[in-house]
């Protein structure tokens, strides 16, 4: 099978591996948002397609596209759904997190509910959206946790460095900089978990941005051998 694997994502890169193994050929997209990704095994190529015509001309080389794509990477989402209406689509989909914590639709939104929790917000939401707190939270001691440089207001610490994280470290890392409320989306799976169990320790609140939405009559699977036996059912 010649598989297109649109990645940027752990399990992207466990699928690929077994994939590999199962003897499929199997090409990997990364947009290149990353200087120095970690790759998975098999073809790897990075950037853009060019919209929903581009990936529909680049899925045509293809037998079957996996889309697993992080939960918040909505656009190529819904590209992929657009470029795939004849081409078999899988969405591979880690399941969200759930528990008692103030659940908001929008980055705005999280930023109003943290200013309102505390005075030292931990915003670990991705580079890309920072922006959107800064209106309401420029002014905070934030910490801020980003896998890219970025420039972040004067009052903020910027914080480089990638996942997985551990339990004892995030609890370290809160204290020191005496965290009072943790800012995150729901990205899902165990990766970057142990912020909220440090939290719970710590008695932080937590403000979780929900999901987008996923188009409508999208198939998705929640585990890396689902998408594989999807894979090998076609
Ligand atoms: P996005 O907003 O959904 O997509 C924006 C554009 O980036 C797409 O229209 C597409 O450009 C290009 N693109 C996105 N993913 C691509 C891929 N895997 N291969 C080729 N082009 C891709 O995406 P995003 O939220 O910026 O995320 C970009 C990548 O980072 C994704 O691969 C995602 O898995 C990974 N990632 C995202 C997050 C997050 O929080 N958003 C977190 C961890 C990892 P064209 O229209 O030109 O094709």
């Amino acid at each position: 099978m010649k598989v297109l694997l649109l990645g940027g994502t752990a399990e992207a890169r466990a699928l690929a591996a077994v994939l590999v193994a199962d003897g499929d050929d199997v090409t990997t997209s990364l947009a290149g948002r990353v200087a120095d990704p970690r790759l998975p095994v098999g073809a790897v190529r990075v950037g853009g397609f060019g919209g929903v015509a581009g990936l529909r001309d680049h899925a045509s080389d293809y037998d079957v596209v996996v889309d697993a794509t992080h939960p918040f990477a909505a656009r190529i989402t819904g590209n992929a759904v657009q470029a795939c209406t004849e081409r078999p689509l899988v969405r591979l989909q880690r399941p969200g997190w759930s528990g008692d914590h103030v659940w908001v639709d929008s980055h705005e939104d999280a930023a109003e509910q943290a200013g309102a929790l505390g005075r030292r917000p931990f915003l670990t939401v991705g580079r890309q959206e920072l922006g959107r707190f800064e209106p309401l939270l420029g002014d905070r001691r934030a910490l801020v946790r980003t896998v890219e440089p970025t420039e972040v207001p004067p009052a903020w610490t910027l914080l480089l460095s990638r996942g997985p994280y551990r339990l004892d470290g995030e609890l370290a890392l809160m204290r020191e900089h005496r965290v009072d409320v943790l800012v995150t989306k729901d990205s899902g799976g165990e990766h970057t978990a142990p912020k909220l169990d440090a939290a719970a320790r710590l008695s932080v609140p937590v403000v979780v941005v929900r999901r987008p939405r996923l188009p409508e009559g999208l198939t998705v699977v929640e585990t890396v051998d689902a998408a594989r036996a999807w894979v090998r059912a076609h």
